[in-house]
């Protein structure tokens, strides 16, 4: 790993060479590096669901200033013991999901981080919430806005944080864009393209089964394209309406869709066009137009690095590891109070669930349906 020292003299020169770049968020972006002088308040998490994005976030967690891995929550027994290894995770932070709630009594796990499939993480949640420890859940954060409402319930009666894992909104890139819209360098927005979308293997896995699920694409990979749409615009959406097609009956059958095409309207006027889908690849877009310019990100949501462009040059900001950006921030947010530039909390995550809702309901009514966030 670079020091710290090395990764900022390798960037400095792109600082100078970009007059546009906000310095202040420009900097912020470096905290992925450990900062082995650090010692104040470090978030100790735990993670329930050892999967594939489980693996990432704990691997990402190694190089974190202020969020430490030191719990597992499985099924598997045989994975709590390959991360116990792995992650030099002691024997008293390893649960399954039958004895969970016992976290209670544990002083040394401040939050859970739920990175199972979508349709259990209201439950887990909700328990997690109730054993008083901090909750961290992936997106979506839940199937529905009923769902979201309870887990929104259930910390605040208990006191602890909500956090959904939108890593975007750590990400510099994507940090600088929204920066210059809001300075105004690009003048009045207009027009936003979300395009989220990759082809979908294995028909036998969660994602493809509604009860784990809740859905199809637009749950998994559109929600991209429905949160980019509101940071990148800077507002809440007013109206949506939403078209379906499949080309793949069998395989995306019982509730989970394919390819949908949506649009959302904005007070201003303003207009998002978007594409969710689980039949293409090379589909990571984002376009913001505006009476000014434009800034695209291409890719605008995978691991990285992200790549993007405004109307005034490339956007050159070194790739950081969105994982270990995120959880020191939301280490910041939950210990220190801060608060993000864009918000990463329950009321962000449910307003991403009532357009989802809004959007299975146009769809099924083939009518414009308003939405008041
Ligand atoms: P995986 O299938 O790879 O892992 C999910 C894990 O959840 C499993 O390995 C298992 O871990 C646990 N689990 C508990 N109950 C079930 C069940 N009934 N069926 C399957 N698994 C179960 O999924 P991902 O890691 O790809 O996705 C998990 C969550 O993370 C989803 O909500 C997804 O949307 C989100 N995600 C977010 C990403 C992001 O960039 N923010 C990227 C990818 C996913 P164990 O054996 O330990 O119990």
């Amino acid at each position: 790993m670079k020091s710290r020292r090395k990764f900022l003299q390798n960037i400095t020169g792109s600082v100078i060479a970009i007059p546009f770049l906000s310095k202040i968020e420009y900097l912020e972006s470096f905290k992925n590096i450990k900062d082995r002088s650090y010692d104040g308040p470090v978030l100790r998490v735990a993670i329930m669901g050892l999967g594939s994005y489980g693996t990432r976030v704990a691997d990402a967690m190694k190089d974190c200033t202020k969020a430490k891995l030191v719990g597992v929550i499985s099924g598997t027994p045989s994975k709590i013991t390959a991360w116990q290894a792995k992650y030099n995770i002691p024997e008293k932070n390893c649960y399954n999901y039958e004895n969970y709630d016992s976290i209670k009594s544990n002083p040394d796990i401040d939050a859970v981080y739920i990175i199972t499939p979508n349709a259990l993480h209201k439950d887990a949640a909700i328990r997690v919430a109730k054993a008083g420890k901090h909750v961290i859940s992936e997106k979506p954060m839940s199937i529905n806005a009923k769902d979201g409402q309870e887990m929104i319930a259930a910390c605040k009666k208990a006191n602890v944080k909500l956090l959904v894992g939108y890593r975007m909104h750590f990400e510099p890139k994507t940090l600088e864009v929204l920066r210059m819209r809001k300075d105004g360098e690009f003048g009045k927005v207009l027009f936003f393209q979300g395009l989220s979308g990759f082809q979908i293997g294995d028909p036998t896995q969660w994602r493809l089964k509604r009860e784990s699920s809740g859905g199809g694409a637009m749950m998994d990979i559109g929600i991209y394209s429905i949160n980019g749409a509101r940071y990148m615009i800077g507002d809440e959406p007013i109206w949506v309406t939403a078209q379906e097609t499949k080309t793949n009956k069998e395989k995306f059958k019982g509730g989970i869709d394919e390819t949908i095409q949506f649009q959302l309207g904005f007070p201003s006027g303003a207009v998002a066009s978007c594409l969710s889908t689980y039949s293409m690849n090379n589909l990571d877009r984002f376009f913001l137009n505006a009476e000014k310019g434009f800034a695209e990100l291409q890719p605008s949501t995978g691991y990285g690095p992200i790549k993007g462009k405004t109307n005034k040059g490339e956007l050159d900001y070194p790739h950081v590891t969105h994982q270990t950006v995120q959880m020191d921030r939301m280490a910041e947010i939950i210990l220190e109070g801060k608060q993000p530039t864009v918000p990463v909390d329950g009321e962000e995550g449910l307003k991403d669930l009532k357009i989802i809702d809004a959007i299975y309901s146009a769809i099924k009514s083939g009518k414009k349906v308003s939405l008041s966030l």
